[in-house]
Protein backbone atom coordinates (compact mmCIF):
# COMPACT_ATOMS: atom_id res chain seq x y z
CA UNK A 1 0.00 0.00 0.00
CA UNK A 2 0.84 3.58 -0.64
CA UNK A 3 3.50 5.21 1.27
CA UNK A 4 4.15 2.87 3.84
CA UNK A 5 7.31 2.80 5.96
CA UNK A 6 8.28 -0.33 8.57
CA UNK A 7 9.29 0.91 11.53
CA UNK A 8 13.06 1.09 12.99
CA UNK A 9 13.17 -1.65 15.74
CA UNK A 10 16.25 -4.13 17.72
CA UNK A 11 14.94 -7.10 20.19
CA UNK A 12 15.80 -6.53 24.03
CA UNK A 13 15.83 -9.84 25.93
CA UNK A 14 14.14 -9.38 29.10
CA UNK A 15 16.11 -11.49 31.26
CA UNK A 16 19.65 -9.68 30.70
CA UNK A 17 18.89 -6.49 28.70
CA UNK A 18 20.41 -7.67 25.45
CA UNK A 19 19.71 -5.93 22.69
CA UNK A 20 19.85 -7.10 19.07
CA UNK A 21 18.92 -6.93 15.33
CA UNK A 22 15.86 -9.23 14.70
CA UNK A 23 16.88 -11.73 12.14
CA UNK A 24 13.33 -12.11 10.59
CA UNK A 25 11.35 -14.80 13.09
CA UNK A 26 13.41 -14.67 15.72
CA UNK A 27 11.26 -16.11 19.16
CA UNK A 28 14.05 -16.07 21.44
CA UNK A 29 17.43 -15.18 22.25
CA UNK A 30 19.74 -17.69 21.27
CA UNK A 31 22.30 -16.09 23.93
CA UNK A 32 19.62 -16.15 27.05
CA UNK A 33 20.26 -19.37 29.03
CA UNK A 34 16.67 -18.54 31.29
CA UNK A 35 13.14 -18.98 29.49
CA UNK A 36 12.72 -14.88 28.64
CA UNK A 37 10.64 -13.19 25.98
CA UNK A 38 12.11 -11.07 24.21
CA UNK A 39 10.61 -7.25 23.02
CA UNK A 40 10.92 -5.06 20.80
CA UNK A 41 12.53 -1.62 21.50
CA UNK A 42 11.17 1.04 18.70
CA UNK A 43 12.90 3.75 17.29
CA UNK A 44 10.22 5.75 17.68
CA UNK A 45 9.38 6.73 21.15
CA UNK A 46 6.69 9.18 20.22
CA UNK A 47 3.63 7.28 18.87
CA UNK A 48 1.93 9.12 15.66
CA UNK A 49 -1.33 7.53 15.25
CA UNK A 50 -1.79 6.88 11.47
CA UNK A 51 -4.44 7.69 8.96
CA UNK A 52 -7.82 5.55 9.92
CA UNK A 53 -7.97 4.17 6.83
CA UNK A 54 -5.26 1.74 7.62
CA UNK A 55 -7.08 -0.38 10.06
CA UNK A 56 -4.87 -1.72 12.78
CA UNK A 57 -1.83 -0.22 10.67
CA UNK A 58 -2.60 2.87 11.83
CA UNK A 59 -0.77 2.24 15.00
CA UNK A 60 2.90 0.73 13.10
CA UNK A 61 5.25 2.44 14.51
CA UNK A 62 5.09 0.03 17.28
CA UNK A 63 4.02 -2.98 15.06
CA UNK A 64 7.38 -4.87 14.05
CA UNK A 65 5.72 -5.38 10.67
CA UNK A 66 7.01 -5.52 7.31
CA UNK A 67 3.62 -4.26 5.23
CA UNK A 68 0.17 -3.48 5.32
CA UNK A 69 -2.10 -6.11 5.10
CA UNK A 70 -5.53 -5.95 3.03
CA UNK A 71 -8.70 -6.41 5.75
CA UNK A 72 -7.85 -5.25 8.79
CA UNK A 73 -10.49 -3.49 11.48
CA UNK A 74 -8.59 -1.58 14.40
CA UNK A 75 -10.07 -2.39 18.33
CA UNK A 76 -12.90 0.76 18.68
CA UNK A 77 -12.38 2.14 22.37
CA UNK A 78 -15.29 3.88 23.92
CA UNK A 79 -16.86 5.51 27.21
CA UNK A 80 -19.53 3.08 28.70
CA UNK A 81 -22.76 4.65 29.88
CA UNK A 82 -25.50 1.94 30.49
CA UNK A 83 -23.40 -0.55 32.08
CA UNK A 84 -21.25 2.36 33.81
CA UNK A 85 -24.32 3.40 35.35
CA UNK A 86 -25.66 -0.36 36.41
CA UNK A 87 -22.13 -1.07 38.08
CA UNK A 88 -21.48 2.73 39.33
CA UNK A 89 -18.42 2.83 37.97
CA UNK A 90 -18.06 6.65 36.20
CA UNK A 91 -15.34 5.93 34.31
CA UNK A 92 -15.66 2.78 32.72
CA UNK A 93 -14.23 2.49 28.99
CA UNK A 94 -14.70 -0.54 26.65
CA UNK A 95 -11.98 -1.43 24.41
CA UNK A 96 -14.62 -3.32 21.93
CA UNK A 97 -13.07 -6.16 19.11
CA UNK A 98 -15.31 -7.58 17.09
CA UNK A 99 -18.52 -7.03 15.33
CA UNK A 100 -20.30 -3.74 15.87
CA UNK A 101 -21.27 -1.51 12.90
CA UNK A 102 -22.15 1.19 15.00
CA UNK A 103 -19.60 1.84 16.99
CA UNK A 104 -17.45 1.42 13.93
CA UNK A 105 -16.12 -1.80 15.36
CA UNK A 106 -15.83 -4.21 12.19
CA UNK A 107 -13.56 -7.49 12.59
CA UNK A 108 -15.56 -10.12 11.09
CA UNK A 109 -13.95 -13.07 12.62
CA UNK A 110 -15.37 -10.92 16.10
CA UNK A 111 -12.28 -11.36 18.24
CA UNK A 112 -9.05 -9.25 19.36
CA UNK A 113 -7.22 -12.25 17.67
CA UNK A 114 -7.08 -10.34 14.63
CA UNK A 115 -4.89 -7.73 15.90
CA UNK A 116 -2.75 -10.54 16.28
CA UNK A 117 -2.82 -12.21 13.09
CA UNK A 118 -2.63 -8.96 10.82
CA UNK A 119 0.54 -7.99 12.84
CA UNK A 120 2.34 -11.70 12.96
CA UNK A 121 1.64 -11.84 9.18
CA UNK A 122 2.60 -8.93 8.12
CA UNK A 123 6.11 -9.72 9.97
CA UNK A 124 6.41 -12.39 7.32
CA UNK A 125 10.07 -11.81 5.53
CA UNK A 126 9.72 -11.04 1.87
CA UNK A 127 10.21 -14.22 -0.38
CA UNK A 128 9.15 -17.02 2.98
CA UNK A 129 8.76 -20.05 1.04
CA UNK A 130 7.81 -22.48 4.32
CA UNK A 131 3.95 -22.69 5.45
CA UNK A 132 3.00 -20.64 8.80
CA UNK A 133 1.53 -23.04 11.32
CA UNK A 134 -0.93 -21.81 14.31
CA UNK A 135 -2.28 -24.05 16.92
CA UNK A 136 -5.31 -23.01 18.29
CA UNK A 137 -8.75 -23.82 20.34
CA UNK A 138 -10.52 -21.80 17.99
CA UNK A 139 -10.41 -17.98 17.65
CA UNK A 140 -6.88 -17.87 16.79
CA UNK A 141 -7.45 -20.20 13.97
CA UNK A 142 -10.53 -18.33 13.08
CA UNK A 143 -8.20 -14.77 12.80
CA UNK A 144 -5.31 -15.94 10.71
CA UNK A 145 -7.28 -18.06 8.70
CA UNK A 146 -9.14 -15.05 7.35
CA UNK A 147 -5.90 -13.04 6.91
CA UNK A 148 -4.28 -15.53 5.32
CA UNK A 149 -6.56 -16.45 2.77
CA UNK A 150 -7.19 -12.64 1.82
CA UNK A 151 -3.62 -12.34 1.84
CA UNK A 152 -2.87 -15.49 0.05
CA UNK A 153 -0.66 -16.68 2.42
CA UNK A 154 -0.02 -20.15 2.99
CA UNK A 155 -1.14 -21.15 6.49
CA UNK A 156 -1.55 -24.56 8.40
CA UNK A 157 -4.16 -24.81 11.12
CA UNK A 158 -4.04 -27.49 13.76
CA UNK A 159 -7.22 -27.21 16.08
CA UNK A 160 -9.06 -30.15 18.53
CA UNK A 161 -11.56 -31.41 16.66
CA UNK A 162 -14.16 -30.96 19.42
CA UNK A 163 -13.98 -27.12 18.32
CA UNK A 164 -14.03 -26.93 14.63
CA UNK A 165 -17.42 -25.14 15.05
CA UNK A 166 -15.35 -22.05 15.96
CA UNK A 167 -14.38 -22.09 12.36
CA UNK A 168 -16.91 -20.40 10.44
CA UNK A 169 -16.48 -17.91 8.02
CA UNK A 170 -17.59 -15.14 6.05
CA UNK A 171 -16.62 -16.41 2.94
CA UNK A 172 -15.43 -19.41 1.48
CA UNK A 173 -11.30 -19.61 2.14
CA UNK A 174 -8.64 -19.69 -0.43
CA UNK A 175 -6.92 -23.02 -0.40
CA UNK A 176 -3.91 -21.57 0.74
CA UNK A 177 -5.46 -22.96 3.99
CA UNK A 178 -6.25 -25.83 5.35
CA UNK A 179 -6.91 -27.37 8.84
CA UNK A 180 -5.64 -30.44 10.57
CA UNK A 181 -7.32 -31.56 14.03
CA UNK A 182 -6.76 -33.55 17.15
CA UNK A 183 -9.43 -36.34 17.43
CA UNK A 184 -12.56 -36.21 19.92
CA UNK A 185 -11.81 -36.07 23.25
CA UNK A 186 -8.31 -33.89 23.10
CA UNK A 187 -7.85 -30.20 23.93
CA UNK A 188 -5.97 -27.25 22.89
CA UNK A 189 -2.68 -29.10 24.44
CA UNK A 190 -3.07 -31.88 21.49
CA UNK A 191 -3.68 -29.27 18.83
CA UNK A 192 -0.71 -27.85 19.71
CA UNK A 193 1.42 -31.14 19.97
CA UNK A 194 0.11 -31.67 16.13
CA UNK A 195 0.84 -28.25 14.81
CA UNK A 196 4.76 -29.18 16.85
CA UNK A 197 4.72 -32.14 15.20
CA UNK A 198 4.23 -30.46 11.61
CA UNK A 199 7.11 -28.07 12.83
CA UNK A 200 9.81 -30.48 12.73
CA UNK A 201 9.81 -30.47 8.99
CA UNK A 202 11.78 -28.49 7.44
CA UNK A 203 8.53 -27.10 5.04
CA UNK A 204 7.05 -25.59 7.89
CA UNK A 205 7.16 -22.55 10.56
CA UNK A 206 6.15 -22.15 13.81
CA UNK A 207 3.77 -18.73 14.40
CA UNK A 208 5.98 -19.22 18.29
CA UNK A 209 2.95 -17.49 20.46
CA UNK A 210 3.01 -14.90 23.25
CA UNK A 211 7.53 -15.56 22.14
CA UNK A 212 6.51 -13.76 19.12
CA UNK A 213 6.82 -9.92 19.39
CA UNK A 214 4.35 -9.26 16.08
CA UNK A 215 1.60 -11.68 18.23
CA UNK A 216 2.18 -9.27 21.48
CA UNK A 217 2.28 -5.90 19.63
CA UNK A 218 -0.62 -6.37 17.49
CA UNK A 219 -2.68 -7.04 20.66
CA UNK A 220 -1.00 -4.04 22.07
CA UNK A 221 -3.17 -1.91 19.43
CA UNK A 222 -6.28 -3.13 21.95
CA UNK A 223 -4.26 -0.42 24.81
CA UNK A 224 -3.13 1.73 22.03
CA UNK A 225 -6.81 2.16 20.83
CA UNK A 226 -7.53 3.24 24.12
CA UNK A 227 -4.85 5.76 24.33
CA UNK A 228 -5.94 7.64 21.32
CA UNK A 229 -9.17 7.65 22.69
CA UNK A 230 -8.76 8.37 26.50
CA UNK A 231 -5.60 10.82 25.53
CA UNK A 232 -4.21 8.56 28.97
CA UNK A 233 -3.21 5.50 30.30
CA UNK A 234 -6.01 4.05 31.78
CA UNK A 235 -5.72 2.87 36.07
CA UNK A 236 -7.39 -0.48 35.92
CA UNK A 237 -7.07 -2.79 32.85
CA UNK A 238 -9.53 -5.95 32.78
CA UNK A 239 -9.07 -8.69 30.45
CA UNK A 240 -10.20 -12.60 30.22
CA UNK A 241 -6.78 -14.69 29.84
CA UNK A 242 -5.72 -18.01 28.54
CA UNK A 243 -2.53 -17.35 27.92
CA UNK A 244 -2.09 -14.41 29.41
CA UNK A 245 -0.57 -12.64 26.25
CA UNK A 246 -3.02 -10.18 25.90
CA UNK A 247 -2.38 -8.91 29.52
CA UNK A 248 1.59 -9.11 28.48
CA UNK A 249 1.20 -7.10 26.01
CA UNK A 250 -1.26 -4.43 27.37
CA UNK A 251 1.40 -3.73 30.14
CA UNK A 252 4.62 -3.61 27.34
CA UNK A 253 2.07 -0.99 25.46
CA UNK A 254 1.48 0.90 29.34
CA UNK A 255 5.31 0.86 29.60
CA UNK A 256 6.15 2.08 26.19
CA UNK A 257 2.82 4.66 26.39
CA UNK A 258 5.40 6.07 29.62
CA UNK A 259 8.18 6.64 27.14
CA UNK A 260 6.40 8.33 24.99
CA UNK A 261 5.51 10.74 27.99
CA UNK A 262 2.27 12.14 26.39
CA UNK A 263 -0.15 10.44 28.26
CA UNK A 264 1.18 9.98 32.11
CA UNK A 265 4.09 7.69 33.90
CA UNK A 266 1.79 5.11 35.46
CA UNK A 267 1.08 1.64 35.58
CA UNK A 268 -2.40 0.18 35.14
CA UNK A 269 -3.54 -2.10 37.80
CA UNK A 270 -3.81 -5.87 35.85
CA UNK A 271 -6.55 -7.39 36.68
CA UNK A 272 -6.88 -11.08 34.56
CA UNK A 273 -9.13 -13.55 34.98
CA UNK A 274 -9.80 -17.26 34.25
CA UNK A 275 -12.79 -19.84 33.71
CA UNK A 276 -13.61 -21.59 36.68
CA UNK A 277 -12.38 -24.83 37.27
CA UNK A 278 -9.48 -24.16 34.86
CA UNK A 279 -6.90 -21.72 36.93
CA UNK A 280 -3.24 -22.85 36.39
CA UNK A 281 -2.63 -19.08 36.40
CA UNK A 282 -4.80 -18.07 39.34
CA UNK A 283 -4.08 -20.68 41.48
CA UNK A 284 -0.11 -19.96 40.81
CA UNK A 285 -0.71 -16.65 41.45
CA UNK A 286 -2.52 -16.61 44.96
CA UNK A 287 0.03 -19.27 45.99
CA UNK A 288 2.27 -16.53 45.11
CA UNK A 289 4.38 -19.02 43.03
CA UNK A 290 6.81 -17.83 39.68
CA UNK A 291 6.25 -21.18 38.71
CA UNK A 292 2.96 -23.03 37.98
CA UNK A 293 1.70 -25.83 40.39
CA UNK A 294 2.22 -29.14 39.71
CA UNK A 295 -1.09 -30.37 37.38
CA UNK A 296 -2.38 -33.46 36.36
CA UNK A 297 -2.53 -34.00 32.31
CA UNK A 298 -5.57 -36.07 32.56
CA UNK A 299 -7.65 -33.44 35.40
CA UNK A 300 -6.06 -30.06 33.05
CA UNK A 301 -7.86 -31.85 30.10
CA UNK A 302 -11.15 -32.53 31.73
CA UNK A 303 -11.45 -28.86 33.03
CA UNK A 304 -10.30 -27.51 30.02
CA UNK A 305 -13.43 -29.57 28.53
CA UNK A 306 -15.60 -28.37 30.65
CA UNK A 307 -15.34 -24.61 30.46
CA UNK A 308 -17.48 -22.66 28.53
CA UNK A 309 -14.63 -20.08 27.51
CA UNK A 310 -12.85 -22.32 25.58
CA UNK A 311 -10.56 -20.36 24.21
CA UNK A 312 -9.09 -20.03 27.67
CA UNK A 313 -7.72 -23.04 28.05
CA UNK A 314 -3.74 -22.80 27.59
CA UNK A 315 -2.44 -25.50 29.77
CA UNK A 316 1.21 -24.20 29.03
CA UNK A 317 0.68 -20.37 29.56
CA UNK A 318 3.80 -17.61 29.44
CA UNK A 319 3.19 -17.25 33.00
CA UNK A 320 6.59 -17.95 34.54
CA UNK A 321 9.01 -16.86 31.80
CA UNK A 322 10.78 -13.71 32.61
CA UNK A 323 8.48 -10.57 31.22
CA UNK A 324 5.46 -13.29 31.30
CA UNK A 325 2.46 -12.80 32.90
CA UNK A 326 3.82 -13.65 36.57
CA UNK A 327 6.51 -10.37 36.02
CA UNK A 328 3.57 -8.10 34.70
CA UNK A 329 1.49 -8.47 37.53
CA UNK A 330 4.41 -8.00 40.17
CA UNK A 331 5.45 -5.28 38.21
CA UNK A 332 1.95 -3.64 37.69
CA UNK A 333 0.20 -4.68 40.50
CA UNK A 334 -3.45 -5.89 40.09
CA UNK A 335 -4.61 -9.30 40.79
CA UNK A 336 -6.04 -12.67 39.07
CA UNK A 337 -9.69 -13.13 39.55
CA UNK A 338 -11.86 -15.71 38.22
CA UNK A 339 -15.42 -16.72 36.90
CA UNK A 340 -17.51 -19.52 36.50
CA UNK A 341 -19.48 -20.90 33.59
CA UNK A 342 -23.08 -19.40 35.45
CA UNK A 343 -21.03 -16.18 35.80
CA UNK A 344 -20.67 -16.16 32.21
CA UNK A 345 -24.18 -16.83 30.85
CA UNK A 346 -25.37 -13.79 34.01
CA UNK A 347 -22.95 -11.53 32.16
CA UNK A 348 -23.07 -12.18 28.83
CA UNK A 349 -27.24 -11.13 29.36
CA UNK A 350 -25.84 -7.91 31.39
CA UNK A 351 -23.86 -6.43 29.10
CA UNK A 352 -26.48 -7.40 25.94
CA UNK A 353 -29.28 -5.41 28.07
CA UNK A 354 -26.97 -2.93 29.17
CA UNK A 355 -24.66 -2.17 26.10
CA UNK A 356 -26.80 -3.62 23.32
CA UNK A 357 -23.99 -6.52 21.51
CA UNK A 358 -23.69 -10.04 22.51
CA UNK A 359 -20.22 -11.01 23.70
CA UNK A 360 -17.89 -13.92 23.73
CA UNK A 361 -18.09 -16.08 26.95
CA UNK A 362 -14.71 -15.20 28.01
CA UNK A 363 -15.03 -11.29 27.58
CA UNK A 364 -17.76 -12.08 30.05
CA UNK A 365 -15.24 -13.93 32.37
CA UNK A 366 -13.01 -10.33 32.05
CA UNK A 367 -16.46 -8.39 33.34
CA UNK A 368 -17.21 -10.92 35.94
CA UNK A 369 -13.53 -10.33 36.76
CA UNK A 370 -13.66 -6.24 37.08
CA UNK A 371 -16.84 -6.67 39.04
CA UNK A 372 -15.19 -8.97 41.64
CA UNK A 373 -12.49 -7.20 41.75
CA UNK A 374 -14.15 -3.71 42.77
CA UNK A 375 -17.00 -5.53 44.84
CA UNK A 376 -13.54 -6.72 46.90
CA UNK A 377 -12.32 -2.96 47.33
CA UNK A 378 -9.46 -3.67 45.27
CA UNK A 379 -9.84 0.00 43.14
CA UNK A 380 -11.94 3.20 44.11
CA UNK A 381 -14.68 3.10 42.07
CA UNK A 382 -13.68 6.05 39.97
CA UNK A 383 -10.86 4.39 38.79
CA UNK A 384 -10.37 4.75 35.07
CA UNK A 385 -11.04 1.24 33.97
CA UNK A 386 -10.56 -0.37 30.90
CA UNK A 387 -12.76 -3.33 29.98
CA UNK A 388 -10.96 -5.44 27.58
CA UNK A 389 -13.87 -7.01 25.46
CA UNK A 390 -11.94 -9.30 23.60
CA UNK A 391 -14.87 -10.84 21.63
CA UNK A 392 -18.43 -9.90 20.83
CA UNK A 393 -20.82 -9.45 18.02
CA UNK A 394 -20.24 -12.99 16.89
CA UNK A 395 -24.54 -13.89 17.41
CA UNK A 396 -25.51 -11.05 14.93
CA UNK A 397 -22.51 -11.24 12.50
CA UNK A 398 -24.09 -14.64 12.39
CA UNK A 399 -27.60 -14.11 11.99
CA UNK A 400 -26.26 -11.34 9.59
CA UNK A 401 -24.08 -13.29 7.14
CA UNK A 402 -24.33 -17.00 6.02
CA UNK A 403 -21.19 -18.63 7.31
CA UNK A 404 -18.94 -20.62 5.65
CA UNK A 405 -17.29 -23.59 7.53
CA UNK A 406 -13.39 -25.00 7.63
CA UNK A 407 -13.45 -28.83 7.21
CA UNK A 408 -10.34 -30.44 8.07
CA UNK A 409 -8.10 -32.27 5.44
CA UNK A 410 -6.75 -34.82 8.14
CA UNK A 411 -7.62 -36.05 11.51
CA UNK A 412 -4.90 -36.93 14.02
CA UNK A 413 -2.67 -37.43 16.69
CA UNK A 414 1.18 -36.05 16.52
CA UNK A 415 2.18 -39.57 18.00
CA UNK A 416 0.72 -41.19 14.86
CA UNK A 417 2.96 -42.72 12.51
CA UNK A 418 3.99 -41.02 9.32
CA UNK A 419 1.66 -38.11 10.33
CA UNK A 420 4.13 -35.34 9.28
CA UNK A 421 4.54 -36.92 5.90
CA UNK A 422 0.43 -36.67 5.30
CA UNK A 423 0.59 -33.00 6.63
CA UNK A 424 3.04 -32.16 4.10
CA UNK A 425 1.53 -33.90 1.43
CA UNK A 426 -1.78 -30.95 2.02
CA UNK A 427 0.63 -28.80 0.51
CA UNK A 428 1.58 -30.72 -2.78
C1 LIG B 1 -7.66 -15.73 23.09
C2 LIG B 1 -8.75 -14.99 23.73
C3 LIG B 1 -8.61 -14.51 25.04
C4 LIG B 1 -7.40 -14.77 25.87
O1 LIG B 1 -6.30 -14.11 25.38
P1 LIG B 1 -4.83 -14.27 25.96
O2 LIG B 1 -4.42 -12.90 26.31
O3 LIG B 1 -4.02 -14.85 24.85
O4 LIG B 1 -4.86 -15.15 27.13
C5 LIG B 1 -9.66 -13.78 25.55
N1 LIG B 1 -10.77 -13.54 24.84
C6 LIG B 1 -10.94 -14.00 23.59
C7 LIG B 1 -12.22 -13.70 22.88
C8 LIG B 1 -9.94 -14.73 22.98
O5 LIG B 1 -10.11 -15.17 21.73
Amino acid sequence: MNGFEPTKYVLETVATGRCFEDAGWTLADPQCQEPSLVRAIYAKKQLAFGPETRGIYQFADWMPVRRMLKGSAPTITYRSEKLAARLKLPNLHIAFSGWWPEIGAAMSTCSFKETEAYSVCARIPDGEKRVLVVASAGNTARAFAKVCSENNIPLLLSVPEENIDALWFEKPLNDCVKLVCSPRGTDYFDAIALGDAACSSPRFFAEGGAKNVARRDGMATTVLSAAKVLQRIPEAYFQAIGSGTGTIAAWEANLRLIEDGRFGSHKMKLFPSQNVPFLPMYDAWKAGSRALLPMDDEKARLQALEIDAKVLSNRRPPYSVKGGVYDALCDAGGDIECATNADIAAMQQLFLDTEGIDIHPAAAVALQGMINAFEAGKLPRDSVALLNVTGGGQARFQREHKCHYLKPSLIGNASDPGIVEKIEKLFR
